[in-house]
């Protein structure tokens, strides 16, 4: 069963998301070659604290940062740190606050100075393939119908989806039901209705969809063969007539 929020709660989920939204639009004027994720981390920690938020994801399971930055093959949960970002690397940033007790989360992938045609093109249709499962986000669909499309799109263009990691409900935590996963049947999994929160986040391998979770700090996931990897996440409220973004 999906939570089904109240008008009221959805203006907070806006409030949360909206402030997700700023950071990642905000922290995309810093990513150059020389800057280290660790610098990138502090930019979005200070940006959700001024807004009033606090960044979710930090002390989260143990996570020691604000955010998830992950660079090239690194799928999701990379820990700022040291590491400089070169020129031709693509970076992905996801971030999450809580803001007056609802949840916001959205990620990007981005640029690195100027990047091969091959790693833009896995940019945009991970980006797209976000666009194309939203098409079947509406009340009275199945979640399954969400799923199929992205993979679809996906692996029509040469790509796979990583199937480990899904997207999830989202609300007063962070991670609510359902699980949302990028990959599977339509018609399949559970009714949407109006009111239901959901981040939706393709997460999309060059290569292989298999992934690897870093033995030395429990979070780092990378692509099993190294290729690299793109996120693009956004919180969504199902609607009557389809979905609005909250993250954007
Ligand atoms: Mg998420």
């Amino acid at each position: 069963m999906i939570v089904v929020r109240r008008a009221d709660e959805i203006e907070k989920m806006r409030a949360a998301n909206r402030i997700v939204g700023d950071a990642l639009r905000n922290i995309e004027q810093y990513i150059r070659p020389g800057v280290t994720t660790l610098e990138l981390n502090s930019i979005i920690e200070d940006f959700i604290l001024s807004a009033g938020a606090v960044p979710s994801f930090k002390g989260y399971g143990g996570f020691p940062a604000a955010s998830c930055i992950s660079v090239d093959e690194v799928v999701v949960h990379g820990i700022p740190s040291l590491r400089v970002l070169k020129e031709g690397e693509i970076v992905s940033i996801d971030v999450g606050t809580v803001f007056r007790g609802y949840n916001g989360d959205g990620a990007r992938t981005f640029a690195v100075g100027s990047i091969s045609p091959e790693k833009q093109r896995l940019i945009d249709v991970t980006r797209e393939s976000f666009f194309e499962g939203l098409k079947y986000i509406k009340a009275g669909r199945r979640l399954g119908d969400y799923s199929h499309a992205v993979q679809a799109y996906v692996e029509s263009h040469g790509f796979s989806v990583v199937r480990a990691m899904v997207g999830h409900g989202i609300g007063r935590a962070m991670h609510e039901d359902p699980e949302v996963p990028n990959y599977g049947r339509a018609g399949s999994g559970p009714m949407l209705r109006a009111g239901n929160c959901l981040a939706l986040e393709p997460m999309v391998n060059m290569g292989g969809f298999s992934v690897i979770i870093d033995s030395h700090d429990g979070w780092t996931c990378r692509a099993a063969d190294g290729n690299p990897s793109a996120h693009y996440e956004n919180t969504v409220v199902v609607t009557d007539t389809g979905a609005e973004i909250l993250t954007l």
